[in-house]
């Protein structure tokens, strides 16, 4: 906020104050966190639920397993820890969400301003992929008014949500219930129904869909071609994370190392430390699916097994140099998982065809002075780690055999090509999104990115062109920080204790008890709130300056404002001047502009105190409100191939 010679000033346009919510503006679907957030301190949980379902079919997906880049981003960190947002947002969906068996909040909590106004009873498309990409197309596509069916290679739907993330992290019977929601528009799901074997893209276009959509993620992990990768005992961490997950695990020894330091990695270690056996299981892959059960239940089989299985991460990295989220490490060691870090794995060892061990280097670094991948070896210290398991989770990879040239899509390096900001593939009539276009990423980058391929399909198939539109407003924000706000520490949600969930399939983190919530959404800085200076009233007493808390606020004159090449900039927008010519005023001119009052959003905890102390209420606290806002224009795409309509 500046004033020059009594001219009030709010820096920035629209762009500038959306940046000022770091939380919303990271979240690629740009919920709206600090809303839900403080809708649950306040104790309005209906309303929360709604705002954090508006933008994201998979709000409780989410609220389980996001990589949460709000957190990432939140602005509690720069003064000591994130607010909880991801496990704030699960507090809501268990109430709300299609979970409880009511998916009545579920569909009517979406954004319908976020979708194409432009609606009909429009033809039929094909989703190829039942993961969040696909089913995030078929479900903005139905609202639209199209025929979705939905074609899927494994026999049940969820993608990663299915067969990768483990169940220990989350329940089956989530995933399915934001499908049936998402099934109840009336989209049309086929399964064991795989692209290249049971049909091809020119089977599609015959079969009359109009526009097909490629969802089909990354499904094979990728191995080292390391001496020894044949030996019986060597898995690769996809496969073993889909059978572990169906129920069915892979026959896996009991000194097992998992290479790779990433989340995935962690999930492949954090399975193979559990004792399941399916033999011993009670319950069915299919029951899983279903959801018939939380995850099934092997105490019995575990307390035979607990403590005979062990598991060792090998990774490349240094211990704070792991992609693995830290609470990842944390929680696998208290499991028992045992950490060689700063190692590269060179051979597999083996007698007679099965694996004993994995031979190692010490890995002296991994990235070099430009920060890339580049790691160095020191061949002098070599070790042999006992095995008789290895297990790559090392990255993944496509399998795109199904691609003929007539086709018309291409691909590079594995991922399908596709124009960024349409997601439409060299072939005009075919969208693709997700991991297959972007590589491996977030769910939330997925169904971002498959909102934005669902409306350029709509606009590919109508000859429109959607944009999105920002309205914002201010509005008076009457709130006070709870009391001791600055004193609340983030707290973990309850969790399962390790040897407990080392030795059972439980799901391993619990939702926030209520009053728990309440003072963890306490804990928010509430950046959509900020101080509005009326420069017209201002008495310039400083009463504010002395208060603020954190000493952000400023009085100071144009005369040093200008010393600092950001205030020079700024008075040169000011009068509309070149910087240069800011240079040239004398200090007679300068005086006569007057003063400023400088103040760091950023560094700002909007505890109000300014506005409280002000005594002529010239400062005041106000939210700034925005709504994204789908608007249909007439005419083409610019960036579509309409490439004379759908083939
Ligand atoms: C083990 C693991 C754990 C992860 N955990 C997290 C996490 O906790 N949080 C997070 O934010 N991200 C996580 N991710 C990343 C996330 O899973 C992906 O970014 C996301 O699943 C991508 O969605 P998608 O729809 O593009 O692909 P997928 O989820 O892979 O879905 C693709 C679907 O297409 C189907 N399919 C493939 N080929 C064909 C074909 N030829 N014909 C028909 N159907 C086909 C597949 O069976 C699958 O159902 C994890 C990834 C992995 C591998």
């Amino acid at each position: 906020m500046a004033e020059a010679n009594g001219q009030f000033e709010q820096i920035g346009g629209v762009d500038y104050w959306l940046k000022m919510v770091k939380c919303q503006d990271a979240c690629p679907v740009h919920t709206d966190a600090c809303g839900y957030v403080t809708a649950i301190a306040e104790g309005r949980d209906e309303e929360a639920y709604r705002i954090a379902r508006a933008t994201n079919p998979f709000a409780s997906i989410c609220g389980r397993v996001c990589g949460a880049p709000c957190e990432t981003n939140c602005r509690r960190a720069d003064l000591d820890t994130p607010v909880s947002i991801r496990a704030l947002k699960r507090f809501v969906t268990t109430q709300f969400g299609p979970e409880t068996g009511d998916s009545s909040h579920y569909l009517k909590g979406a954004n319908q301003k976020m979708l194409p106004p432009n609606r009909g009873d429009f033809e039929r498309v094909a989703v190829v992929g039942a993961g969040v990409a696909g089913m995030t197309v078929a479900h903005d596509l139905a609202w639209l008014g199209y025929k979705v069916t939905v074609f899927e290679a494994y026999s049940s739907p969820g993608g990663m949500l299915t067969v990768g993330v483990p169940v220990f992290r989350l329940p089956r019977e989530v995933v399915m219930s934001e499908i049936d929601a998402i099934l109840s528009l009336g989209v049309e799901l086929k399964c064991n129904q795989k692209l290249g074997r049971d049909f091809t893209i020119a089977s599609l276009r015959e079969q009359g869909f109009k526009s097909i959509f490629l969802g089909i993620g990354l499904q094979k992990g990728r191995k080292l071609d390391l001496p020894g990768a044949d030996l019986d005992g060597v898995f690769d961490g996809m496969d073993f994370l889909r059978a572990f997950n169906e129920g069915k695990p892979l026959p896996v020894g009991r000194k097992i190392i998992v290479i790779g330091g990433g989340n995935v990695a962690y999930d492949v270690a954090r399975s193979a430390v559990r004792p399941v056996d399916a033999a011993e299981s009670d319950t069915s892959a299919e029951d899983i699916h279903r959801g018939e059960t939380t995850a099934y239940d092997v105490a019995r089989s575990a307390m035979r097994m607990s403590g005979e299985r062990e598991v060792k991460v090998v990774c490349l990295e240094g211990r704070h140099e792991m992609p693995a989220d830290e609470i990842e490490v944390v929680e696998g060691s208290e499991e028992g998982l045992k950490l060689y870090n700063s190692r590269g794995p060179r051979e597999i060892v083996g007698k007679d065809g099965k694996v004993t061990g994995l031979r190692v280097v010490e890995c002296s670094s991994v990235f070099d002075a430009n920060r890339r991948f580049n790691p160095v070896f020191n061949e002098d210290n070599v070790e042999v780690i006992e095995a008789d398991t290895v297990i790559f989770s090392i990255g993944q990879t496509s399998d795109l055999a199904f691609l003929k040239p007539e086709d018309g899509i291409e691909s590079n390096r594995g991922l399908i090509k596709v124009d960024p900001e349409t997601f439409q593939t060299t072939a005009p009539d075919v969208f693709a999104c997700g991991d297959i276009a972007l590589g491996p990423k977030l769910f939330i980058h997925a169904i971002r990115s498959a909102q934005l391929a669902a409306r350029s399909m709509h606009d590919f198939l109508r000859g429109t062109h959607t944009i999105e539109t920002v309205k914002s407003s201010w509005e008076p924000a009457s709130y006070t920080m709870r009391e001791n706000w600055d004193q609340l520490v983030r707290i973990h949600p309850p969790t399962v204790a390790a040897k407990e969930r080392a030795s059972s399939l439980v799901v391993i983190e619990d939702t926030f008890p209520a009053e728990e919530a309440r003072s963890q959404a306490a804990r928010c800085l509430r950046c959509n709130v900020d101080t509005i200076f009326d420069t017209g009233i201002c008495v310039a007493c400083t009463g504010c300056v002395d208060v603020c808390p954190e000493d952000l606020i400023k009085l100071t004159s144009v005369i040093d404002l200008v010393k600092t090449d950001d205030g020079r900039d700024w008075l040169a927008g000011q009068l509309a001047i070149p910087p240069t010519e800011v240079d040239k005023l004398d200090k007679d001119q300068l005086e006569a502009l007057g003063g400023v009052m400088l103040k760091d959003e950023l560094t700002c905890i909007r505890c109000g105190m300014c506005a409280a102390r002000c005594p002529s209420h010239a400062i005041t606290m106000q939210r700034f409100v925005y709504q994204r806002e789908c608007v249909t224009l007439p005419g083409h795409h610019p960036k579509l191939n309409y490439g004379g309509g759908p083939a």
